[in-house]
């Protein structure tokens, strides 16, 4: 088990940087450093199993550098294609990860929080509620098994879309996105945050060295509707969210996306179409349209099949770009909002720990 450092959260393996396993290693010679870090982030080795290093000291890190990740199930969906992982941390709380091959490319979906505050009403990682805020180590560790479930086929792309907002566990989270980046060796762009639209996070986004790519829940271009299915709305309306959008484009570079899970007779209606293409357009931005997946807490339905492709083609007679994305792992329950640790019947000791959130997270 590991230690908890000075802020409450766990310290495990992909928590420290090379300055803190410097420290760690005490006096061992600075190649042994190199050895270790090519061990874990080179050929993403459990400590034990760094044979450059003398079996005396990986005895030592095996018991100083834990796994942040125990597996608690694993379940392989699209004939293969799909893994979904539920983790058990090592306090006990629970997040899931998804790994999804497509073609050339590998993704992997992170999640940054056990369980979320932020109460959108379909989505069923809100509907668990807030357990606590992922370690920059977790969530870099996400990223180390998949990789290693992969083999031969390298992730090529990590989406901040599991569980969680990732805006409102900032620094944990970009430490992620930097370690990532840095010591997995993933390119910015190939990196994508999504956020239900955290104005003051975006806008430190935009601030980064590094361009990574933005995606923005949107599920409603007027602010009524959007106050209901996204409740954080009210503090930051559609205005101060396009502005704050346009601050990382111009800051970036970047191409924003703009996500929208299509609810029936919700926000699906032709004047959904119209005023969501012009709020697009307004920004260069990307749609990418997904009928709403089923969750135990909410009623309404995904739109039908062709509801989704006519509003697509309305979208883009009103001059939008738009992407209609395939739903992954339904059948496994990985697809987009489906991701809620305490659907399994498992004695948790997270959901003892769970407390209701009536505040939002620092
Ligand atoms: N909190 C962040 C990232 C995690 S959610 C965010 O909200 O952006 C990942 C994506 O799944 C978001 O686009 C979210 O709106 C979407 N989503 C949530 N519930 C869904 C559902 N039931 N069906 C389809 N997409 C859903
Ligand atoms: Fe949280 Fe995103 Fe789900 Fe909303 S959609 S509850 S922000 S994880």
């Amino acid at each position: 088990m590991s230690g908890a450092g000075p802020s409450g959260f766990p310290v495990t393996r992909y928590d420290h940087d090379r300055t803190s396993l410097e420290a760690l290693m005490g006096d061992q010679p600075s190649y042994r450093i190199d050895q270790l870090w090519h061990g874990l982030y080179g050929d993403l080795s459990d400590p034990t199993e760094i044979t450059t290093l003398p079996s005396s000291l990986r005895d030592r890190l095996a018991e100083s550098l834990p796994a942040g990740l125990a597996e608690e199930t694993r379940s392989v969906g699209d004939g293969g294609e799909t893994v979904k992982w539920l983790w058990r941390l090592t306090d006990g709380a629970l997040v899931e990860t998804v790994l999804m091959h497509h073609g050339e490319r590998s993704t992997v979906c992170v999640s940054t929080q056990s369980g979320c505050a932020m109460g959108c009403g379909f989505c069923a990682t809100g509907q668990m509620g807030f357990d606590r805020h992922l370690t920059t180590g977790e969530i870099v560790e996400q990223v180390v098994r998949a990789q290693r479930e992969a083999g031969e086929r390298r992730v090529s792309n990590v989406v901040f879309m599991g569980m969680g907002e990732p805006l409102a566990n900032y620094e944990r989270t970009w430490g992620a996105v930097e370690r990532i980046h840095g010591a997995l060796g993933l390119s910015a762009r190939h990196l994508t945050i999504s956020t239900v639209g955290l104005v003051p996070g975006i806008l430190r986004l935009a601030g980064e060295q590094l361009p990574v790519t933005l995606a923005v829940s949107l599920h409603a271009a007027n602010d009524d509707l959007r106050d209901e299915l996204v409740p954080i709305n009210r503090r930051w309306p559609l205005a101060e969210l396009a502005d704050a959008c346009r601050r990382h484009i111009d800051a970036t570079g970047r191409r924003l996306s703009l996500e929208w899970a299509l609810i029936h007779e919700t926000n699906d209606r032709p004047e959904d179409a119209l005023r969501f293409a012009s709020y697009a357009r307004s920004l260069g931005a990307h749609i990418n349209l997904i009928p709403l997946n089923p969750t135990p807490d909410w009623p309404t339905r995904g739109s039908p099949r062709q509801r989704v492709a006519d509003f697509a083609d309305e979208l883009r007679a009103h001059g939008a770009n738009v992407t209609v994305r395939r739903t992954r792992g339904t059948e496994i329950d990985a697809a987009c909002g489906q991701l809620r640790a305490d659907r399994l019947n498992i004695p948790v000791a997270a959901q003892d720990r769970r407390q209701a959130v009536t505040t939002l997270p620092d």
